[in-house]
């Protein structure tokens, strides 16, 4: 397993390899860049096959928060942490206090919240052990309503720039992952008259959408064949690869999941195709940006500044249009001058 030469290390500033014996705990903590203030990214719990793809996901992973908390304009670098385990063990108290120790003993370097398979209530086992976490109950909270509504004005940018206009009403819109925020998601979605077709691995979750909203339910394989105008990736990352993008319908590709990008190529394949991106670390920064506020939480503040992803996302889809380039390298290099100008 290669680091310093892993294809995403990217600079990493720090990677920290954590294990506790007593609590069986086994995580990377991955430091990608602090020059606008200290690290600040979640802690996904999932059931990696090997070491190495637990590596790949977390450093992919850590540098997409420093280039997402540059462009949301916060003083906050780029960090990430992956547990290795079932993401549904029960048994969680000694690996979260555990979990807790490490991030303490990188002093405020990392901060740590709550993202695939971890809760806020894990991450208020954390903080028993540690000042170094955000998400909390009674402060900023679960972040993943603002992320959903972060994704939604991001869809109606999409929308609004391709086709000129503010309504999503009629709009046919596949959502791939109906969990914490494809949920709120598809109630804005619907609220705003949206038609939508979803998909999930997890029965419950689709019967609440389909109840709820009015949602068609299809098989995951079948979400990318759908005939719909926005597809929304709302689970895992790189669903956006070799295999989907032909069967890709949708001229839009906007949804919240982070590293949605199998490779840049993919980026590439897919301004060739006509199909316009929404960065995925642009417009999934409302979650961030809520817990950017965990200080002194103000609700109304950290709405206002989520609402800005809309205007940022139509400005990297004129510059990207005018520059004949990918939305992704136009994001790309905003966040680098905005990282390079704080060094
Ligand atoms: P979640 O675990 O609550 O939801 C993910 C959903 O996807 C689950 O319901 C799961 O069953 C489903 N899923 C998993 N594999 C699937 C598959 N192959 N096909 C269809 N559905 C599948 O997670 P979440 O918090 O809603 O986050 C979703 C995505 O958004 C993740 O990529 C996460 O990193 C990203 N994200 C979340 C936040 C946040 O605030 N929660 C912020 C930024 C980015």
């Amino acid at each position: 397993m290669a680091v310093f030469n892993h294809v995403s290390f990217d600079e990493h500033e720090q990677v920290v390899f954590c294990h506790d014996k007593q609590s069986g705990l086994k995580a990377i903590i991955a430091v990608h860049n602090t020059n606008l203030g200290p690290a600040v990214g979640g802690c996904r719990m999932w059931n990696y096959q090997s070491d190495d793809e637990a590596l790949t996901d977390v450093l992919r992973l850590s540098r997409g928060m420093t280039y997402k908390n540059a462009l949301a304009g916060l003083t906050m670098g780029g960090g990430k942490a992956v547990i290795i385990a079932d993401p549904k063990t029960t048994d969680r108290e000694a690996l979260f206090l555990a979990f807790g120790r490490f991030v303490n003993s990188l002093g405020g370097k990392y901060y740590s919240a709550e993202d695939v398979g971890v809760s806020t209530s894990d991450i208020m086992i954390a903080s028993r052990e540690t000042e170094f976490v955000a998400g909390l109950e009674g402060k900023s909270g679960d972040p993943s309503p603002l992320t959903a509504l972060g994704t939604y004005l991001g869809i109606k940018a999409a929308v609004k720039h391709q086709r000129g206009i503010d309504s999503l009403q009629g709009i046919k819109i596949s959502v791939q992952g109906v969990g914490h925020v494809g949920y709120y998601l598809c109630k804005h979605l619907h609220d705003a008259g949206a038609e939508l077709i979803v998909t999930d691995i997890h029965q419950a979750s689709l019967d609440r959408v389909a109840t709820e909203f009015g949602a068609t339910v299809v098989a995951p394989q079948d979400i990318y064949t759908q005939n719909v105008d926005v597809y929304a990736p709302c689970a895992l990352g790189a669903t956006l690869n070799d295999t989907t993008l032909p069967l890709l319908k949708a001229t839009i590709v906007a949804g919240c999941a982070n590293n949605q990008l199998a490779e840049v190529r993919h980026g590439e394949k897919l301004k060739q195709m006509g199909i316009l991106y929404a960065p995925d670390y642009v417009i999934n920064a409302g979650g961030i940006i809520n817990v950017s506020f965990e200080k002194n939480y103000d609700a109304a503040a950290a709405t206002a500044k989520v609402e800005q992803i809309y205007n940022t996302l139509l400005t990297i889809f004129e510059r990207a249009d005018s520059e004949n380039r990918t939305t992704g390298s136009v994001a790309d290099e905003m966040a680098k001058a905005i990282i390079d100008a704080a060094k």
